[in-house]
């Protein structure tokens, strides 16, 4: 049982860490088209300050962890990061999201630093389509290779996460779904949300893309569940992957949220769709205790919304997914 709840007597266990605002890619569903103001080197948090921030959220009953970005694999040093990380003894589940691009090149020794799964962004499986989602002329390629890399060094699961977009990727469902019969790939398909994007096409709801994929045939709930996230698991039957849906807009699970976030100029964010932030970077360099550090982590938990409230037409304006982390 953890020892953090917010003030609807909602458990909070997870804290996702932004290592960085940079991104190797411009997605356009994540970065505004004309970029983003980037964070300077001094207004980065240092690794040492990550560690001070986790070491007391862990006092606290912070036990996991994932670390994600911009795209942290871009950040020099992650893994030592990852390997600082492992050492407190609280955390017993660190995790990193990815685009994938650099997953070849360092998913051995996020591996032998101590992260244990990892979730790969993967919103098509044509090159051409790629370059328009990510506004790059990165290669497809090197992220499907980095997701057979992480297999084959035992990052477990790898995750697929693919954002599902009308009208830009929402063809490629099936072939999406498709893979976790033939390949066993555990997809995860995401409501898109309107925040950061030039996306003008409808929004294709979950219970929208399960009527696609009905094609396929009869999804079967996972059962017992998996995951301890917003996902709800399925599968089909001749299927070894599983197939997660994500709803943050049709069905929101904010009654159910156990999260906080820290970005990467040292704010913790109670809520990922609201512009509140208590500052613990400015406390930090000034030399706070950790008893006080402690209690600036309990009121951001205190300062956690009940819901987001993006049904009502409330978006966040204060920064792009990016700059938070998703
Ligand atoms: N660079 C890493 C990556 O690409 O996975 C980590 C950061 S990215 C902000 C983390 C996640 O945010 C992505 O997996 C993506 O699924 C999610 N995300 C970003 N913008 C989104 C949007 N508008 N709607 C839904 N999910 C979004």
């Amino acid at each position: 049982m953890t020892g953090l709840s917010d003030s609807f007597q909602r458990p909070i266990n997870y804290l996702r860490i932004s290592v960085t605002d940079r991104c190797n890619l411009r997605c356009i569903y994540c970065m505004p088209s004309e970029g983003i103001y980037l964070l300077s080197h001094q207004d980065i948090l240092t690794y040492e300050e990550i560690y001070t921030i986790v070491k007391a959220a862990t006092e606290l009953g912070i036990n996991k962890l994932r670390i994600t970005g911009g795209e942290p694999l871009v950040r020099s040093g992650v893994s030592k990061l990852i390997e600082m990380l492992a050492q407190i003894d609280a955390t017993d589940d660190i995790s990193l999201t990815t685009n994938g691009s650099l997953l070849r090149r360092y998913a051995a020794e996020l591996k032998s630093a101590g992260l244990q799964r990892v979730n790969v962004s993967l919103d098509t499986l044509k090159q051409d389509k790629f370059e328009f989602i990510t506004r790059t002329n990165n290669n497809l390629g090197d992220v499907l290779d980095g997701i057979e890399v992480a297999k084959s060094v035992g990052l477990n699961p790898v995750k697929l996460n693919m954002v599902v977009m009308s009208g830009v990727n929402d063809d490629e469902l099936l072939d999406f779904a498709t893979k976790t019969i033939s390949e066993g790939w555990h997809v995860r398909f995401i409501e898109f949300m309107p925040v950061t994007s030039t996306i003008t096409s409808p929004f294709l709801s979950v219970s929208d893309m399960r009527k696609r994929l009905e094609q396929l045939g009869e999804l079967e709930p996972c059962l017992p569940s998996v995951g301890n996230g917003p996902a709800k698991y399925f599968r089909f039957p001749q299927a070894k992957g599983t197939i997660g849906f994500i709803t943050p807009v049709s069905e929101h699970f904010c009654f159910h949220c156990n999260r906080l976030r820290l970005t990467a100029d040292g704010k913790l964010r109670p809520c990922l769709l609201s512009e509140d932030e208590i500052d613990l970077k400015q406390p930090l360099r000034s030399g706070i205790s950790l008893v006080g550090l402690k209690q600036l982590i309990e009121e951001a938990v205190l300062r956690k919304p009940l819901r987001h409230r993006l049904a009502e037409g409330y978006i966040p304006k204060d920064r792009p997914f990016c700059q938070v982390g998703g």
